[in-house]
């Protein structure tokens, strides 16, 4: 969602990424200005953005696959910050959630 200008060789890269981090909840902060239709309520009452039947956000260009309201953005997905451990933690997440959720358990 934060795109370095020089990324390091073998790095994560938006660019090479199915926006996968924008499948995440995204939780709206009083600062943020986003339009109604893109947005909904959690079960618990958040703020949050609202997602597609796919599980992306509905603020996704899917052609693109980059965000359609990239300049207005909320501020967490200003701060998810392109190939930090959060990123690669998703992202290893969504191509084997399986080996994911082993690793989540071999942690704990
Ligand atoms: S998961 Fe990481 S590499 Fe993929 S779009 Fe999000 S910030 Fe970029
Ligand atoms: S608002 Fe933009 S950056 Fe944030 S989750 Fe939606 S598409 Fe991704």
């Amino acid at each position: 969602m934060t795109v370095p200008a020089r990324p390091a060789k073998g790095a994560a890269h938006c660019s090479a990424c199915e926006a996968v981090c924008c499948r995440l909840t995204v939780i709206l902060q009083p600062e943020d200005h986003i339009p109604d239709h893109l947005t909904t309520y959690s079960p618990e009452g958040l703020h949050v953005m609202k997602r597609g039947e796919d599980g992306w956000c509905v603020a996704l260009n899917s052609v693109r696959m980059n965000c359609g309201i990239y300049e207005s953005r909320p501020t967490v997905c200003r701060r998810f910050v392109m190939n930090s451990p959060y990123c690669k933690a998703v992202r290893a997440e969504y191509s084997d959630p399986v080996a994911a959720s082993v690793r989540h358990e071999s942690a704990a």
